[in-house]
């Protein structure tokens, strides 16, 4: 039992970014919080942290975007390749980047809603 009084235990910023990368449940670290590709369960299937009012929303696409843009003008300014090499690259890549990189990012953001914001409600995001 930690100090909350609850049997769950007290994650560091680290341990919960991992969790949420893993697409795991911030306070038990087992149950999937992801029903299919971007949607969030209602609740943990094994503590029953209720993950419906999370509100992490849009907040992934952003940190994904940038780091699409961060990778496509590294490579314009490395190898300086004609306009139809960035048309080619940045179709796939950025399809896939994206689809393997939204969930995780929205993961970690649930976690870090999780970990930092403050309730009473102890089955609420944030709460013990
Ligand atoms: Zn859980």
């Amino acid at each position: 039992m930690n100090e909350n009084g609850t049997d769950y235990p007290e994650r560091t910023i680290k341990e919960t970014i991992g969790l949420g990368f893993a697409g795991r449940c911030p306070r038990c670290g087992q149950g999937r919080i992801f029903r299919g590709r971007l949607e969030i369960v209602d609740e943990c299937p094994v503590c029953g942290l209720v993950l419906s009012e999370h509100d992490a929303g849009d907040g992934a696409v952003v940190p994904a975007l940038l780091i699409l843009v961060t990778l496509a003008v590294w490579v314009e300014f490395k190898y300086e390749p004609a306009l139809w090499v960035h048309i080619v690259l940045w179709g796939p890549i950025g399809t896939l980047l994206t689809l393997w990189l939204l969930p995780r990012l929205k993961g970690i953001g649930v976690a870090l809603q999780h970990k930092h914001r403050s309730t009473e409600v102890p089955t609420k995001p944030g709460g013990a």
